[in-house]
């Protein structure tokens, strides 16, 4: 009888595969149950190899989980170049894209359920008219049909959306499928429904949020051509559609796409991949693309669509700096700001108010000695939220109660300090009593169907205040916004990160492209303490191409990324003697190489999460083939080390955050 060798992946951080044997022929892809110490787990088959030198504790497959391969070929490529490139335990990157319910022992299984839905025009669903620049570019970008990434660089407003809908109908009128990606969850609903009003045929969304069924549902519809059009985060990048036409990344610059736990991947990026793979197009769109992506345009490698107008043919909003320096802010707005606003409202207009901070206040602390509310086991100072009665740790959301008097000192003169979106929005119901005050933020769009309802409210409200974190921020139709308010940019425009200046003016402009969509008068007022800052006056001309040129040559001339490639090794344990022996170990370890520049041990913000310490290193190359090699001789070092058994450690390859 013959007996095959197979090796097999399994769903922890460990970096490399078990080799089981059995006496079936086994698809690379397929999900197997194995014994593995004294449980049974299921595992994924990565290849079938040759007979081992050793068979000594061989064990045997138990069984084939699956009549159906979980990972067929494309996505199978795409995961094991996904786990070389962010250097990444394979059997991890695997697990992060099967539904929750497939990754465990149970009663499912992947099956044909059987159903087809009938994809179709609504012819109800009017068509717009396209504007001459949406047609040009539609016709141009209906000819890409193999490989070749093309960024739709339109301004806010300039009918993207429209074009994706059009661009998605070839592809489904093809019999293909179509994978819509977009940052953010609260993103999903619009355009679903702006797809659903479209196609007469299921939209499949898949995202965090969703139950497992939910989730599972979609995925084994998605694989066995039940549904054809799916928008979803980056979780569903490498969602198993049939015979899939074009993948369209929607808000291509936004960092959300980045998972910034466990495994560290870009969504954008990885679909990029997927779509090489597949040798299908991919549609990037934004309004502010990232700095990679504009260098790939100048090289060549990507092609560029331009929509210079909006529809609606208005032009864009003024952005106004206005100096608080010597003004008092009350809920954080200043009181010129607080008449603007008046003024807005009294013609019966919408505001949006963009505060980077929820909850009501940021420091809770004690007016008599100095005390502030700290989280017992992380580097944080608590958030009074007044809604709940509670102060909150925003690094591991644990709950404390509200102290009426100080721990320390016994005064009862204890107080809020600093401003959050809670805050501003009673400052502005109590000076606005009749206007519908609408927040968004993590805490209000929680809830299923909420960010629904926000949209209703805003819709049927006349004048209306809406307040938010960035979530306001990104690619939301608020037709009815005039006066957009940001309360403070200035943490951002002075953040020493290397791409902050990318970052807050990618923010402003998004936001600002919220305002003005019914009105030639729209503006954009930022509230700041530097009015004559270099870079806010480049930012004020709201014109995205002329800062990120700037932004492109200050990068060359560090030789920072895009123009170089950097990782950072993080390193997390209870001990932050334990933390910094390691990092040193691995820095002396590289210390001697040319081609690299390493910083390092560095404390990471924040310093402690959950009573684990935290630290970094940063390791830069100019080439991201040198870099591979480096990562990959560190990781066989490591690996070797005692001193890694008491940490926990991973690479973020490409990040967006360097502390
Ligand atoms: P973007 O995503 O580029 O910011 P949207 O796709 O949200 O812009 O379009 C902005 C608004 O313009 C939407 O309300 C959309 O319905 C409308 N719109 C888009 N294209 C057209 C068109 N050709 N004619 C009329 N209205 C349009
Ligand atoms: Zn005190
Ligand atoms: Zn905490």
């Amino acid at each position: 009888m013959n007996i095959f060798y197979y090796d097999i992946a399994v769903g922890l951080p460990l970096r490399q595969c078990f080799t089981y044997k059995s006496k079936e022929v086994i698809k690379k892809g397929k999900r197997v149950i194995v014994p593995f110490g004294s449980k049974s787990i299921v595992g994924i088959v990565v290849k079938k190899i040759a007979k081992p030198k050793s068979l000594k504790g061989l064990k045997e497959i138990i069984s084939i989980a699956d009549e159906h391969s979980c990972f067929n070929g494309s996505i199978f490529e795409a995961i094991t170049w996904a786990s070389d490139y962010y250097h990444h335990p394979i059997g991890e990157v695997f697990f992060s894209f099967m539904p929750t319910l497939l990754r465990k022992q149970n009663d499912k299984i992947i099956i044909d359920l059987d159903d087809n839905t009938e994809y179709k025009l609504n012819e109800e669903d009017k068509k717009l008219k396209l504007t001459k620049e949406q047609n040009i570019n539609l016709s141009k970008l209906n000819k890409v049909e193999k490989f070749s990434p093309s960024l739709i660089y339109g301004v806010t407003g300039s009918g993207k959306t429209e074009i994706y809908l059009q661009l998605a109908e070839k592809f489904i009128l093809q019999n293909k499928s179509i994978l819509i990606l977009v940052p953010e969850i609260n993103l999903i609903p619009q355009l679903e429904k702006r797809f659903k009003d479209r196609f007469n045929g299921d939209i499949g969304v898949y995202h965090s949020r969703q139950t497992p069924n939910q989730r599972l549902k979609v995925w084994l519809r998605s694989k066995f051509g039940g549904i054809r059009i799916v928008i979803g985060t980056r979780s569903s990048v490498l969602m198993p559609l049939k015979n899939l036409g074009a993948i369209i990344i929607d808000e291509e610059h936004d960092q959300s796409y980045k998972q910034a736990e466990g495994f560290k991947f870009s969504g954008r990026d990885l679909a990029i991949k997927r779509a090489q793979i597949e040798n299908i197009p991919v549609f990037l769109g934004s309004a502010t693309p990232s700095l990679q992506t504009l260098k790939l345009v100048k090289e060549k490698k990507f092609k560029k669509f331009d929509l210079l107008r909006r529809v609606d043919g208005k032009k864009p909003p003024k952005l106004i700096p206005l100096d608080i320096s010597d003004s008092p802010l009350l809920g954080g707005i200043a009181i010129e700001t607080m008449s603007i606003i008046e003024a807005a409202i009294n013609k019966g207009e919408q505001v949006l108010i963009f505060l980077n901070r929820r909850g009501f206040a940021p420091l809770y602390e004690c007016d008599n000695c100095g005390w502030v509310a700290k989280c017992s086991s992380c580097e944080s100072n608590l958030v009074f939220h007044k809604s709940k009665n509670r102060l909150i740790c925003h690094q591991c959301e644990s709950v404390y109660g509200v102290n009426k008097t100080c721990p320390d000192c016994h005064s009862n003169e204890i107080n809020t300090l600093g401003t959050g979106t809670e805050r501003v929005e009673e400052v502005l119901r109590s000076t606005f009593k009749k206007v519908p005050i609408i927040r968004m933020d993590y805490d209000s769009t929680r809830l299923k169907g909420s960010i629904e309802a926000i949209y209703e409210k805003a819709n049927t409200s006349k004048e209306a205040i809406l307040v938010g974190t960035q979530m306001l921020s990104k690619g939301h139709d608020f037709p009815k916004v005039t006066l957009c308010v940001i309360l403070n940019a200035d943490g951002g425009l002075l953040s020493p990160e290397i791409n902050a200046i990318e970052k807050i003016s990618q923010q402003l402009i998004q936001v600002s492209g919220r305002a003005g969509r019914n009105n030639n008068l729209a503006k954009v007022i930022i509230q700041t303490r530097y009015p004559n800052d270099e870079n806010l006056k480049q930012i004020k001309t709201g014109d995205y191409r002329l800062v990120s040129e700037q932004c492109l040559k200050n990068s060359k001339a560090l030789n920072m990324p895009p123009y170089s490639t950097v990782a950072i090794l993080r390193v997390t344990s209870p001990s932050p003697e334990s933390c910094y022996k390691f990092l040193d170990k691995a820095n002396n370890l590289l210390n001697d190489k040319k081609n690299i520049n390493v910083t390092g041990p560095l404390p990471s913000i924040p310093l402690k999460i959950k009573g684990n310490t935290r630290n970094h290193l940063i390791i830069k190359s100019d080439t991201r083939t040198y870099l591979n090699r480096v990562l990959n001789y560190l990781t066989y070092e490591i690996q070797t080390w005692p001193e890694t058994k008491k940490v926990k450690w991973s690479y973020d390859i490409d990040p967006y955050d360097m502390s």
